[in-house]
C-alpha cells in the first residue's frame, strides 16, 4: 500500500521533531508551526491535490501512508491532517474559478486550509440541528451563530463552514437547506469572527468560533445553495480512512515502545516481557492493529478505484481507533510507573490517541451507520 520511498522520506523528516519538541509544545498547548511548515515545504500536505493545481496528485493510499508514518514516528498529524482531506470538498464541488483560486495556493503552502466548522455546542452529532445561519443580502451572505471544536482555527487562513441558508421548518429533511462556504478568516477576524481556544486533554488547538454578522462574499458559496450537507458527507470516507491510518501509526508506535521497554526492563531478575501477563496485551493489540490495517487498505483501495467504500471507511476508523487504544493501554501498563512520566512520551500519545474514539465521529455513530446502512436494521435516531 505504501510507497517505501515516501515512507522513508517522511520518517526522516519526522526525526527532526523528536519527543522533546512535542513535549515542549504540549506543555504550552502550542501549535507545531515548524513541523507543519516542514511537511508543507516537502509537499506532503498537498498529497491529494492534483498535479494540474500544483499538488502531488497521489492517491488516498499514499496519503494514508504519510499520516501513518507521522504517527508511527511519535509525531502528531492532528495539527494539519485536515488540509489533506478538506481540499477534496473544493476539488469535487467547487467551481473552476474556486479551484483555480484556492488549490494552487493551498498546494504551495501560501494558504493554510486547516479549519472545518461543522460541530455546534447545542447540535453535537446531530448536524441537521445546527443553528448557525447564513442569510443572503445582495452579493454577500451574513453569518450569525457559533461553532465549537473548530480545530486549528487560529492557525488557518480559510475555513470550510456549514451553515443553514433555509430554515429547518421550510425543508423536507433537516439536512437540506444547509450550505458550505469558504470563509477567509484573515479578513473576517475582528469583522464578525471571534476565535477562542479551548484547553483540552491533549494539544489539539481546538477553538470556539463566534459569528456576529460576519460577511461572506456570495462567490464563496461552494456548489449549490442548500446542498452543503451532501458535500461535507462526500468528504467523510476520505477523512475516516486517513484518521484510521493515523491510528494504525499510533498503534505501531505504542507497540514498538512496549516491546523495547518490555525487553529492557528487568524485575525479579528477568525482563518483564518474559511474563505472559505482560506479553499478551501487547500481542493482542498487535493482532487488532494488523486486522484494522487490512480494513484501512481495503477502504483506500476501493476509494482509489472510485468505488463505494462507506462500509469499509467506517469499519476502518472504528477498528483502528480501538486498536490504537488497546496498544496505548498495553504500553502504559508495560511501562508501569514510567508510563506516567512525561519524558517517556507514552502518557502524551495515550492522551492524543484517545480522541479518535470520539472525533471526528464517535464510535456509537459508526455502529449506528453499520447497523442501519450495512445490516439493514431499523434507524434508531
Ligand atoms: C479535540 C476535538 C477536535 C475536534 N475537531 C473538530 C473540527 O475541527 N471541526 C468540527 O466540526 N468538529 C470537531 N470536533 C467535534 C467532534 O466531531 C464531536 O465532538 C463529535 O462528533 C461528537 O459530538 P459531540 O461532542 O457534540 O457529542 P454528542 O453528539 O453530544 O454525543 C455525546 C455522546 O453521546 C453519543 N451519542 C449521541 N447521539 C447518539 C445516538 N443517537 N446513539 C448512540 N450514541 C449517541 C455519542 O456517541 C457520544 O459518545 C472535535 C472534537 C474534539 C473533542
Amino acid at each position: 500500500m505504501h510507497d517505501p520511498a515516501i515512507t522513508e522520506a517522511v520518517a526522516k523528516l519526522c526525526e527532526e521533531f523528536p519527543g522533546a519538541y512535542w513535549r515542549a509544545l504540549d506543555e504550552r498547548r502550542a501549535y507545531p508551526t515548524e513541523f507543519v511548515n516542514a511537511l508543507t515545504e516537502a509537499g506532503y500536505l498537498a498529497a491529494l491535490i492534483p498535479e494540474e493545481y500544483g499538488g502531488a496528485g497521489l492517491n488516498l493510499a499514499a496519503a494514508a501512508g504519510i499520516l501513518e508514518t507521522i504517527q508511527a514516528s511519535g509525531c502528531n498529524g492532528g495539527a494539519c491532517h485536515a488540509q489533506m482531506y478538506m481540499m477534496g470538498t473544493i476539488l469535487r464541488h467547487g467551481s473552476d474559478a474556486q479551484k483555480r483560486r484556492y488549490l494552487p495556493e493551498i498546494a504551495s503552502g501560501r494558504l493554510r486550509m486547516q479549519a472545518f466548522g461543522v460541530t455546534e455546542p447545542t447540535s453535537g452529532t446531530d448536524t441537521g440541528a445546527l443553528r448557525t445561519t447564513a442569510r443572503r443580502e445582495g452579493d454577500h451572505y451574513i453569518v450569525n451563530g457559533q461553532k465549537i471544536w473548530t480545530s486549528r482555527a487560529e492557525h488557518s487562513d480559510i475555513m470550510l463552514l456549514l451553515a443553514r441558508t433555509t430554515p429547518a421548518a421550510e425543508v423536507a429533511k433537516k439536512t437540506d437547506g444547509l450550505s458550505t462556504f469558504i470563509v477567509d478568516m484573515r479578513s473576517a477576524r475582528d469583522h464578525g469572527l471571534t476565535i477562542r481556544p479551548i484547553r483540552t486533554m491533549m494539544n489539539h488547538n481546538s477553538c470556539e468560533v463566534f459569528f456576529d454578522n460576519m460577511r461572506v462574499p456570495a462567490e464563496n458559496l461552494l456548489g449549490v445553495e442548500g446542498k452543503g450537507f451532501r458535500y461535507i458527507l462526500d468528504g467523510m470516507n476520505a477523512e475516516r480512512l486517513l484518521i484510521a491510518a493515523e491510528c494504525i501509526g499510533d498503534a505501531k508506535w505504542f507497540t514498538q515502545k512496549s516491546v523495547a521497554y518490555g525487553r529492557e526492563r528487568h524485575v525479579f531478575g528477568r525482563p518483564i516481557a518474559q511474563n505472559q501477563g505482560v506479553q499478551f496485551p501487547i500481542a493482542k493489540a498487535y493482532a487488532q492493529m494488523r486486522a484494522a490495517e487490512l480494513m484501512v487498505r481495503e477502504g483506500c483501495a476501493l476509494f482509489d478505484e472510485g468505488k463505494p467504500c462507506g462500509e469499509q471507511a467506517n469499519m476502518a476508523k472504528l477498528l483502528a481507533a480501538e486498536a490504537s487504544w488497546a496498544a496505548a493501554e498495553a504500553c502504559v501498563q508495560t511501562h508501569g510507573g514510567f508510563g506516567f512520566a512525561e519524558e517517556y512520551d507514552v502518557e502524551r500519545k495515550f492522551r492524543e490517541t484517545r480522541l479518535y474514539q470520539v472525533a471526528p465521529i464517535s464510535t456509537n455513530l459508526i455502529l449506528s451507520y453499520l447497523a442501519e446502512h450495512v445490516l439493514g436494521l431499523p434507524r434508531s435516531y
